[in-house]
């Protein structure tokens, strides 16, 4: 159902090779198919290496990703301590500036005070000179204002004013010292906060710095990974071309001994099947696709369960190919060495190589879904002197 009759160059090339097989000595057929198989198996190992490398590189990709993510949220959280450091700077400054205001107010409270104990002291004295107070003396030897208040009785009635004064001058400095006390605890509180804040930003910037450090060896691995594959890439690259070259080589050498007169010797390969075909398919007969139907080259068998169930030589025979086609999928052709060859196609694992000879039953692959197919088949070709035929003629 999947493979119609096309002409793609690729078919060509087969056919090349099939031919090759009938018409060449053993020794070039040898030599050609046998470095050909080499270079297949070369490159298809080529392949896994490089499945694996591009696995990995995917692997290293979602690291790095994952990572970056990781120091977005961090540096998010970093700038967020940032901001409220910030504040609390501005706040610790403003409280900085009032402690110097109010330290400023206490020293004028402080001078005025002075400044008012002496006019007392003045007005005491002059007091002393008009004879009206007799412990005058003692009074003026006071230490300070709290000695002296507690000796100023008599002066409470001489000078009340003055006293009124300064006691509302105290009253005014104690006031402020208060304050000063609170505004300084606030500071405290504030330069504690800060520590903490401080504290927090060095530790998320030990993180952002270890996940820095983590994502450079993860972005080094990825540009050794990704110089791994290129290499893997370049390397099947020429395995390409020489592939290319050697089935170009065996075309014009098809040609030569063509020109010469010397292809006659069809079934010549030194191959030859039983000229008896087995049904390949084992444990299953449904067709879904006979041949003929819509230019079909094959038949297509399947079936519940098929997937992965073996698919045998329908008969013995050299295997001319075994390996990837883009419309065949993993796929075997089989050259019986009478004329007939036969071809397995959709397979999901091959059984065989290339060059292989293989016995009638012998399993030679898998039933899978590659290449242009809808669903686990395997689609089947039986082709005599170079042209399909029907594969339900031989059961
Ligand atoms: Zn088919």
């Amino acid at each position: 159902m999947q493979l119609l009759k096309k002409s793609a160059p690729f078919y060509k090339r087969i056919v090349a090779l099939v031919m090759s097989v009938m018409f060449f000595t053993l020794t070039v057929f040898g030599v050609g198919a046998q470095t050909l198989a080499e270079l297949q198996a070369q490159q298809s190992e080529l392949q896994s290496q490089k499945d694996s490398v591009e696995a990995k590189l995917e692997q290293l990709k979602n690291d790095v990703a994952q990572k970056q993510e990781y120091m977005d949220e961090v540096y998010v959280q970093i700038d967020v301590v940032q901001q409220q450091l910030d504040v609390t700077r501005q706040e610790i400054d403003a409280l900085n500036l009032q402690i110097l205001e109010l330290e400023e107010s206490i020293a004028d409270k402080q001078a005025s005070i002075d400044e008012n104990f002496e006019l007392l002291k003045e007005r005491i004295k002059a007091l002393y000179k008009q004879g009206e107070a007799s412990t005058i003396a003692i009074i003026l030897n006071s230490r300070n204002l709290m000695d002296f208040t507690e000796k100023s009785e008599i002066m409470r009635a001489i000078t009340a004013h003055d006293k009124d004064l300064i006691d509302r001058l105290t009253e005014q400095l104690l006031e402020i010292e208060d304050t000063l006390d609170k505004i300084k605890e606030s500071k405290e509180t504030l330069a504690a906060k800060k520590k903490d804040l401080d504290d927090k930003s060095e530790e998320l910037s030990g993180y952002y710095d270890e996940a820095y450090a983590v994502l450079v060896e993860l972005k080094g691995e990825q540009a050794i990974a990704e110089g791994h594959a290129h290499k893997i890439g370049v390397e099947m690259g020429y395995n390409e071309a020489e592939i290319a070259e050697l089935e170009e080589q065996i075309r014009k050498q098809l040609e030569a001994e063509r020109k010469a007169g010397n292809s006659s010797n069809v079934g010549g390969s030194g191959y030859t099947g039983t000229g008896n075909f087995i049904w390949p398919m084992p444990g299953y007969t449904y067709i879904t696709c006979y041949y003929g139907s819509g230019g079909h080259r094959g038949i297509d068998v399947a079936g519940g369960g098929i997937y992965g169930k073996a698919i045998v030589a329908s008969d013995g025979g050299v295997v001319t190919y075994a390996g990837w086609n883009d419309s065949y999928g993993y796929c075997v052709f089989i050259d019986h060495g009478n004329g007939y060859e036969t071809r397995y196609a959709h397979m999901s694992q091959l059984g065989t190589t290339t060059g292989s000879s293989v016995g009638q039953n012998e399993v030679i692959g898998y039933v899978g879904s590659t290449g242009n197919s809808t669903g686990p088949h395997l689609h089947f070709e039986v082709i005599r002197g170079g042209s399909t035929t029907n594969p339900m003629s031989y059961f």
